[in-house]
């Protein structure tokens, strides 16, 4: 798909932030990175910030940066949330966790915090994973606590919900550390790939950091066998442009939502749950509903293409095949009956065009 269309406000601006990179001859580590952390970090409230290659990787730092100061060990079990990107528990099973896959709270579709507490007081959990599917906060600040008391570290997937709020508390900055995607697609996303850890750790935040760079503390003296993860300074410079506007960008994904929530209103389409006390920040607007491909297939017909996160969990990717073999139905069905609607760069009209052929639907 291209992304002419979102990155056209911006246009001006990212040819002015490449054009000032190409001129200073900096292309790594250099003053644009530097700037960004500080910006990134400023706008989730937290003290450190590691801008890397990507999403992935960001999350692999954050395990294995805790596999390296001994927080978390080859075994340890991370409870996380079964309705998610693949990329959320790819980490996990790299470096030898076991994934403890939870079922979602049918409201947020993030994890069940509930049934999570529940688990934790069964066996001994070293990590929870909460993913701010679609933009929604997942968070629950009671039983965090609960959580943290017992020493549970709280990790936060945070690449789809850059900006959002819990109480008034940025996503990003609930848990111990939080990983960012800029993926194109996403909210702010970058021209090509780029990540970012975030976290009030500073011992974590000096270990990614050098595992980072090769697992240099200093120049050829390497503490740890690590990897390149580093970002352009040209993705730095794009997203600082971007994260300036990212109130603008959220705005728009916002008002778009609330022209579904209000407009849509057809018994076969079940909506999103708006959070009270949440600023969700619609990365996705997901519906459900029973008959799925007919309803795509008479969307399309109207000239408005729909899309699925995801069609096929975790679990039961072939990567995975005889690893998970707990039944997860809550997942399995909403994998079988949600539909993404389009919400980046909808207009208002057309944002009422599509509420209203939905609410003609029929099956
Ligand atoms: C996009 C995404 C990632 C991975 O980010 P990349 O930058 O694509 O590597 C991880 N988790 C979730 C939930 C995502 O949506």
């Amino acid at each position: 798909m291209s992304l002419k269309k979102s990155n056209s406000p911006y246009e001006e601006e990212l040819k002015e932030a490449v054009c000032g990179v190409i001129t200073s001859g900096w292309y790594l580590h250099g003053p644009q990175t530097e700037s960004f952390e500080k910006e990134l970090a400023a706008s989730a409230g937290k003290p450190y910030a590691a801008a890397v290659s990507n999403g992935l990787d960001a999350l692999r730092l954050i395990i294995r940066g805790y596999l390296e100061l001994g927080k978390l060990k080859r075994g340890d079990a991370v409870m996380v949330n079964a309705n998610t990107y693949i990329a959320s528990i790819l980490p996990l099973t790299e470096f030898g966790l076991r994934p403890i896959l939870i079922e979602p709270d049918p409201t947020t579709y993030g994890i069940n915090w509930e049934a999570a507490l529940e688990r934790s007081e069964k066996e001994n959990i070293a990590a929870m994973m909460t993913v701010h599917l679609y933009g929604t906060p997942s968070w629950d600040a009671d039983i965090a606590q609960k959580m943290r008391s017992k020493g549970i570290i709280l990790i936060e997937d945070n690449a789809q919900a850059i900006g959002a709020e819990y109480k008034g508390i940025a996503t990003g900055a609930l848990g111990d550390a939080s990983a960012f995607s800029f993926y194109p697609t996403k909210n702010v996303g970058a021209l090509g790939d780029a990540g970012a850890v975030v976290t009030g750790d500073e011992e974590l935040a000096k270990t990614i950091r050098a595992l980072a760079n090769y697992g240099s503390d200093r120049r050829y003296h390497n503490i740890y066998t690590g990897y390149n993860c580093r970002i352009d300074e040209i993705q730095a410079a794009m997203l600082r442009v971007k994260l300036r506007h990212l109130d603008r960008i959220i705005k728009e994904r916002n008002t778009t939502a609330s022209i579904y929530s209000e407009k849509i209103s057809n018994p076969r389409i079940t909506p999103p749950s708006r959070i009270e006390e949440c600023r969700q920040v619609w990365h996705q607007y997901v519906v459900r509903t029973e008959h799925r491909d007919e309803f795509r297939d008479y969307l399309l017909q109207h000239g408005i293409f729909t899309d699925i996160h995801y069609a096929t969990p975790p679990h039961l990717q072939p990567c995975y095949r005889g690893i998970f073999t707990t039944p997860l139905p809550l997942t399995e069905e909403l994998s079988r009956t949600i539909v993404s609607l389009p919400i980046a760069d909808i207009s208002i009209p057309e944002a009422e065009y599509i509420s209203e052929i939905i609410n003609d639907y029929r099956k």
